[in-house]
This record gives C-alpha cells, sequence and structure tokens, in this order.
C-alpha cells in the first residue's frame, strides 16, 4: 500500500490537511486514535472556534466548508459578532467524516502508529496498529479492507504530516523538542481543562437573569440566532474585570458548595441544536500538570471530575434555570492547551508575531492575541496584537528529516507565540497550508 501523504492525528489541524491534499489529488491516508474524528474539538469540547480580524484570511477554504455544511443541518450559527465559528460538537463528528470520505481520504479509526520504517533522514513508510479495534472483523476504509488476521499493515508514503498535537511521531522517533529547553515550569506548560455539558437548562430564564445580573455587558453577551438563545458569560478569580458573578462564586465558597479552585475559571457558551443546554469552559486545573506524563494527566481527569461534581451542583443551587439541570456529557479527553513543540527548519518566535514579520510562504494569518492561561491568581496573560502577523511553512517542517512535518499547536514555535497560535482557525491554515505546500512540492519533484 502506498500513499503521497499519511497524516497522523484525525483532529483539527490534521482533517484540514487531508481534506486539501485529496481535493489537491494527492492520495491520502488520515490515522486516528480515536473511534472519531475532530480531536479537541470533539472529544475535548473545546467549542466555538475563536474569532480573528484580519483584512484577509489565508487557507479557510476548508473552515468555511466545514462550517456551511454543518449549517446546513443546523449545526452551526454565526454569533452576533460575525463569528463563524460557532459549532455543535457531536454533529461535528460525522459531518467531518462525511466531508472527508467523500472527497477521498482513507480514514483509519482505532488505529495509531507502531513503527516508522526510515533511512538516515528520510521517511519510507511506517507500520500502522489497529491493536485496539474491539468487536470488529473487518475495518473498512475506502481502499484498505484489515481484517483481524493483518492486524499490522506497512504503508509507504512520500510525506509524513504528524497531526497528533502532542508531536507523537516525532516522540517515536526519538526527536528532541523545544519544551525541553525551557526550564521555568511555569512557561512549559498551560493549565489544562475538563470541559462538559450542562442539559435541561431554561435557557430563556437564565439569559434574562444573567442579562440582568451583568447589566453593564461587561462580559455577558446574549442573542436569538436561528430561533434559538445563544449566549456567553464568564468569571476568573484573576482581578481586573468587573466580573458579574462574583458575589455568587464568593457565596458557593463560603457555604463549602466550591473551593476556592473550583472557581478560579468559568467560561460558558451555547450550542447550536441543543435548545437546552450549556458547554462549559471549566474546570481549569489549576495544579501543575505535564500533559506529556500520563501519571498527571490521570490526575488532572481526577480532579476535574471531582470539580465537575461540586461545580454542576453549585450551578444548580444558584443559577436561574438550573432547577431541572444534569451534566449531559464530561469531555472523553482532558484538553491540552500546549504540550511537545517540534524543532522545525524556522522556530516561530514571540518578536516575529508582535512585528508582523513578514515571510515568503506564509500558511496562517492572524492577529489573535498571545492567551497564556496561568494556574496562578492574577497571572493569566491576554495580549493583544497591534498587527497581523503570519506563520511560515517552514515552521511545520521538521529540521531533521525531509519529508517529515507537523501540524497543529505542536508547531515549531516559542512558548509565547504558540498561545496565539494554538486556536482552532489558525490550526486549520497550518492543516491547509501544508496540503497546498506539499502538492506544489510533489508537482517539482
Ligand atoms: C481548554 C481549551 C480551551 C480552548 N479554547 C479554544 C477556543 O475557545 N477557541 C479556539 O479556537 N481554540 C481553543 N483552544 C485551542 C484549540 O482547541 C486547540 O489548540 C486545537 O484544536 C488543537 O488542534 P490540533 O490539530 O493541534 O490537535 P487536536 O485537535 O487535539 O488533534 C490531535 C489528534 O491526534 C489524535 N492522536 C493523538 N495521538 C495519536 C496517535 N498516536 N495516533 C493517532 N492519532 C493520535 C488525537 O486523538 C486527535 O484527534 C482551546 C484549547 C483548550 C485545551
Amino acid at each position: 500500500m502506498k500513499y503521497d501523504i499519511v497524516i497522523v492525528g484525525g483532529g483539527t489541524a490534521g482533517c484540514a490537511c487531508a481534506y486539501n491534499s485529496a481535493k489537491l489529488g494527492l492520495k491520502t491516508l488520515l490515522i486516528e486514535k480515536n473511534a472519531y474524528l475532530g480531536g479537541t474539538m470533539t472529544s475535548a469540547l473545546v467549542f466555538p472556534a475563536m474569532k480573528t480580524n484580519v483584512d484577509e484570511n489565508i487557507n479557510f477554504d476548508f473552515y468555511e466548508l466545514l462550517m456551511e455544511t454543518l449549517h446546513d443541518i443546523g449545526g452551526q450559527i454565526t454569533y452576533a459578532d460575525g463569528n463563524i465559528g460557532w459549532f455543535n460538537p457531536e454533529l461535528m463528528k460525522n459531518t467531518l467524516h462525511e466531508i472527508l470520505s467523500n472527497i477521498g481520504v482513507d480514514i483509519l479509526l482505532n488505529s495509531s502508529v507502531e513503527k516508522i520504517v526510515h533511512n538516515n533522514n528520510h521517511i519510507n513508510g511506517l507500520y500502522i496498529n489497529n491493536k485496539n479495534i474491539i468487536n470488529t472483523d473487518t475495518i473498512y476504509t475506502n481502499n484498505i479492507n484489515l481484517s483481524n488476521k493483518m492486524l499490522s499493515e506497512y504503508i509507504e508514503t512520500t510525506y509524513l504530516v504528524d497531526g497528533t498535537g502532542d508531536a507523537k511521531i516525532f516522540e517515536k522517533l526519538n526527536l528532541k523538542f523545544l519544551n525541553n529547553f525551557e526550564n521555568i515550569f511555569e512557561k512549559k506548560y498551560q493549565p489544562v481543562n475538563l470541559r462538559f455539558i450542562m442539559s435541561g437548562i431554561n435557557l430563556k430564564e437564565f439569559s434574562d437573569w444573567i442579562m440582568e445580573l451583568d447589566s453593564d455587558r461587561n462580559v455577558t453577551t446574549s442573542y436569538t440566532i436561528d430561533g434559538q438563545i445563544h449566549l456567553s458569560t464568564a468569571y476568573t478569580w484573576d482581578k481586573g474585570m468587573n466580573w458579574a458573578l462574583t458575589p455568587l462564586f464568593k457565596e458557593g465558597i463560603a457555604e463549602g458548595l466550591i473551593t476556592e479552585e473550583d472557581s478560579n475559571y468559568f467560561q460558558v457558551f451555547t450550542i447550536p441544536k441543543m435548545p437546552d443546554s450549556i458547554g462549559f469552559n471549566c474546570p481549569r486545573i489549576v495544579k501543575n500538570t505535564d500533559p506529556t506524563d500520563i501519571d498527571d494527566i490521570n490526575m488532572a481527569e481526577r480532579i476535574g471530575k471531582e470539580s465537575i461534581s461540586r461545580l454542576s451542583k453549585f450551578f444548580k443551587l444558584k443559577f436561574k434555570g438550573f432547577k431541572n439541570a444534569y451534566v449531559s456529557k464530561v469531555a472523553d479527553s482532558i484538553g491540552i492547551r500546549v504540550s511537545n513543540r517540534i524543532i522545525g527548519k524556522y522556530i516561530y518566535k514571540i518578536d516575529d508575531l508582535r512585528s508582523g514579520k513578514k515571510f515568503d510562504n506564509p500558511c496562517v494569518i492572524s492577529n489573535y492575541p498571545v492567551d497564556v492561561h496561568s494556574n496562578k491568581e492574577g497571572k493569566s496573560v491576554l495580549e493583544k496584537q497591534k498587527v497581523e502577523y503570519m506563520l511560515p511553512v517552514e515552521s511545520l517542517i521538521s529540521a531533521d528529516f525531509d519529508n517529515l512535518f507537523a501540524i497543529g499547536r505542536c508547531l515549531s514555535a516559542d512558548f509565547m507565540s504558540q498561545a496565539a497560535l494554538r486556536i482552532i482557525p489558525s490550526c486549520f491554515a497550518m492543516g491547509e497550508g501544508l496540503a497546498k505546500y506539499l502538492y506544489k512540492l510533489s508537482q517539482n519533484s
């Protein structure tokens, strides 16, 4: 079996890369360890995609197509500020699968890479591993039928792309990471979140109450869009903002319903096609968590689940409209903002971003702020940018192998610039930009 391009990781950047590769006529295989696509957007329940305000977006074709397709089934709305990125994470799973299958991507779910075969600095192929498939006699993709007898299959590829978020392919090749050279812990990782959804909410009651409470409209907005109430509000333990919910969270702590740490970060968004539900961007785990360490992730899962129990009871008691509310979904995976970052041909730096440095081969143009979450009170940073910045495709190309690439949050960027580049639209643009670059490369070789 030979492919032009194999992408490992069917998440945010991986799906955009696979779609565009297949659209351009490259024979494309997408390998995903979960039973569905979407990565952080679906398994960690991260929505909506953040909005950027640039003169001209580049590599946004996949993002726009995805949102239009979701809109047709009610799974997307455009918020009042013009943000097209409000989507339903459950409907996202099948929509991604359909869009990618229809364009001709071979998708292998429940799979990962066992071994990578290379000569010096050139990748020849890889063995894929489907041992974690259970209750399935045959694995179907467009072109591959792997029976249970053939659990490990050799795949040749011209280009190998790591879209795993954590640079798992680079790790398998024992390559060094940027994060291993930055030794101040707070600067190495950001706190992780375990997101969840509550349903059974009377959204009208909640909206009226929270809009009244936050009457200066400091952080709360609410609109009726496509026949459904859509709203957002937030609270953090950081000072400086006039948080409408401060007295209520303080009350919850005083009454022993929640802990101080449970209250460190709270943000909510409604979900298209789920008129009695709200998605919570919390709890944010303040205990130091190294996202590359499985013990730390398991600890964060436990802390997060305990926190969700307390928070959901607190909301039911204190929030208007929550009398019949219940936790309907806890994310399948912890949400990781940053973990391994590769060493690429170009290491993108915060000064490149702040100065809006120009590059010959841009794959992302954005102005999204540098958004560094801290586990310490008052230490988070949201640094707005005065200029539009551009990311060069060279930050997605391995410095060590001539046909190895990485897309998404594990790109070759320093800690501060990654904190701006990791948002969903930029990850889509990285995937799409790399696909177009590899297509050109294939035409010239
Ligand atoms: C708590 C939190 C809140 C955020 N809020 C927002 C927000 O509001 N708006 C916004 O735009 N962005 C937000 N972000 C950022 C954004 O969601 C992520 O940075 C982005 O989705 C990451 O995309 P990715 O492609 O790098 O990784 P992912 O989307 O995580 O994709 C990686 C994929 O690789 C797969 N994988 C991993 N290892 C293997 C393996 N060995 N073999 C096969 N497959 C593998 C995973 O299962 C996954 O599907 C947030 C992030 C977090 C954590």
